[in-house]
């Protein structure tokens, strides 16, 4: 900040954004009064009163949100895009039954480049209008969502699935593995997108081709996220047939270790040694609290892996297990849940559930210097949503209200590296009644089919 002091008094810059409360989450996370946020060039340059930061700046374009509060755009640190198109197939089902029963052999049938680009296209307008500026997705085809992505121009990273078996996009570890670094290439100079390798689940990946992603991890630098203790059922059977429990056995093969930026979403049915452990290495944990719900999966101990200084981000799933994409809800959801299963009313307080969707999400990806925060230096990801409804007044903390009382549809404004995608409640890069249209002759060919 001392740069600011040598400034001329007045700089030129793309766009000023004057409200209500500035939300940065980072330095500071307050909701700061009658704060501005100067954007040029895509990126943040200041964070200043707004009294001031007329003094000091003109702008091509000045925004005045009066009853609004600017906060980073939300980060869903895990999903499967596509899948918005089975949201609903197969509700109120335990895990394994949604999985082997319907979830696969629905993939099976209808997954294709198609299915993946239209499914891509509506899971990002539903996230962008609900305030996410940055996902990461696991799913077939990332070659084709990515360019989707890119496209649009929201930030995503592409986390390359890795099974044992063969699938509709590859015959088998090696294909998936040589597919995953062909994408890593592709986009090693994108400013939006990163590749990551996902073993799907340490049930679905043996032993070899988790050493394989270990090396090609340290080797390129590349994330690695993969489904862990998502169950009971997964740790029980993992000691059956291994008898090894998931976290040891991922520890033992040296994936979970300093080395390796390893993201471990779900995280239930964690022992001490488990939270130790995932502590020592560094990974970060993604909590998807509602999927976990609807599927009766179990519970992450969210306030306890914090206490241990374990980072923790925050991730809807698949529209197929939630069933929506909107991390609003999931904010929410995360601080009930964690203060229900802490047993204590102050664990995942407000400020708290907001950096889990934010920096919190950031960190997981790696992406911590670029997003996460309204901080001078990083991209402009920025949303804002409209406090002057009845749901959120009167307000006393505007970090409150967004948490426990706002929906997702107060979102008016969003920008991705200071990119217009949301404005006036209107999606730029999409035409809303398309999207909708193109999931109707989905929903329609696929049940069908059923009959
Ligand atoms: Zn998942």
């Amino acid at each position: 900040m001392t740069e600011r002091d040598n400034r001329p008094p007045e700089r030129h810059i793309d766009m000023l954004l004057h409200a209500q409360w500035v939300i940065p989450v980072a330095p500071n996370n307050a909701a700061l009064a009658d704060h501005s946020v100067a954007v040029h060039e895509g990126k943040i340059v200041d964070v200043l009163p707004s009294d001031k930061a007329s003094a000091r700046y003109t702008a091509d374009k000045t925004i005045h949100f009066e009853s609004h509060a600017i906060m980073p755009g939300l980060i869903n640190a895990h999903g499967h895009a596509p899948m918005s198109l089975f949201r609903g197939i197969a509700d109120d089902l335990p895990l394994m039954e949604w999985l082997n029963d319907h979830i696969w052999p629905a993939e099976g049938r209808w997954v294709s480049e198609d299915f993946v680009r239209d499914g891509t296209e509506l899971a990002i307008a539903e996230m962008l209008k609900a305030g996410t500026t940055c996902y990461s997705d696991m799913y077939f085809f990332p070659e084709v969502a990515a360019k989707v992505a890119d496209q649009v121009g929201i930030r995503a990273q592409y986390v390359c699935p890795v099974l044992d078996f063969p699938t509709i996009w590859g015959d088998g570890p090696d294909d998936y593995l040589a597919k995953a670094l062909e994408l890593a290439i592709a986009y090693a100079e994108s400013s939006l997108i990163t590749v990551g390798l996902g073993p799907h689940a340490p049930y679905t990946v043996s032993d070899q081709p988790l050493e394989n992603i270990r090396d090609l991890s340290t080797e390129y630098d590349i994330p690695v996220q993969i489904h862990l203790h998502e169950t009971q059922h997964e740790v029980d059977e993992a000691l059956v047939e291994k008898a090894e429990r998931p976290i040891a056995r991922l520890k033992r093969l040296g994936l979970i270790s300093p080395g390796i930026p390893l993201q471990c979403v779900h995280m239930t049915a964690l022992d001490d040694q488990d939270i130790a452990d995932i502590q020592a290495s560094g990974a970060s944990v993604v909590h998807c609290p509602e999927s976990n719900l609807k599927l009766a999966s179990g519970f992450c101990p969210t306030q306890q892996l914090l206490d241990a200084d374990i980072n923790v981000a925050l991730g809807t799933d698949g529209a197929a297990s939630n069933n929506d994409l909107d991390l609003f809800g999931e904010m929410r959801t995360a601080a009930l849940i964690g203060k229900a299963i802490a047993k204590n009313a102050s664990a995942i307080n407000a400020r708290t559930a907001i950096e889990m969707a934010t920096i919190n999400g950031a960190r997981a990806l790696g992406l911590e210097c670029v997003c996460g925060s309204l901080e001078p230096g990083k991209e402009a990801d920025i949303i804002a949503v409209n406090l002057a409804q009845l749901n959120t007044q009167p307000s006393y903390d505007p970090i409150s209200d967004i948490v426990y009382s706002l929906a997702a549809n107060q979102v008016d404004s969003v920008w991705v590296a200071g990119r217009p995608q949301l404005v006036n409640h209107e999606l730029v890069e999409f035409n809303e009644k398309t999207l909708i249209d193109k999931a109707i002759r989905w929903s329609t060919k696929i049940s069908a089919s059923d009959e």
